[in-house]
């Protein structure tokens, strides 16, 4: 499998399929570099996934490329500043044993409800 900064639309990749429009999305955001839509389970009042435009299958594969990787918190600044959040948070899930689902590096970007701390 091609590994860091694959670019173009990975096969069988669903996050790839979503930001080339293959399937369907609720989109909130774009820039250049990165593609923002809602969550098909939104567990807070917002949720919205905001993934790279090229494959990275994850945030240790993302931060192999520094440039990328601020492209990325620049994409999750401006959604935040589009969307009028000032309070919100970030996670990226890394591996399954934590979560990670689709293996295409996204954050989650969560608010509009109160959040306890250590996260579950
Ligand atoms: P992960 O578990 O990998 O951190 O997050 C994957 C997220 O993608 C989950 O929150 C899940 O609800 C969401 N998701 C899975 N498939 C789709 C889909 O086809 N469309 C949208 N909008 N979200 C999806
Ligand atoms: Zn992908």
């Amino acid at each position: 499998m091609p590994g860091r900064g694959y670019l173009g639309v990975m096969p069988d990749c669903l996050f790839c399929k979503i930001v080339a429009g293959e399937i369907p999305s609720t989109k909130v955001y774009e820039d250049e570099h990165s593609y923002a839509f809602r969550d098909l389970n939104p567990q807070a009042p917002t949720h919205v996934l905001i993934v790279t435009r090229d494959h990275f299958s994850d945030v240790a594969d993302l931060g192999g490329d520094a440039a990328a990787s601020a492209r990325l918190l620049a994409g999750i600044r401006g959604l935040a500043r589009q969307e009028g959040l000032t309070d919100f948070r970030t996670v990226l899930n890394t591996g399954a044993g934590v979560g990670q689902s689709v293996f295409h590096v996204h954050a989650h970007v969560l608010a509009g409800r109160p959040m306890g701390w250590p996260p579950g």
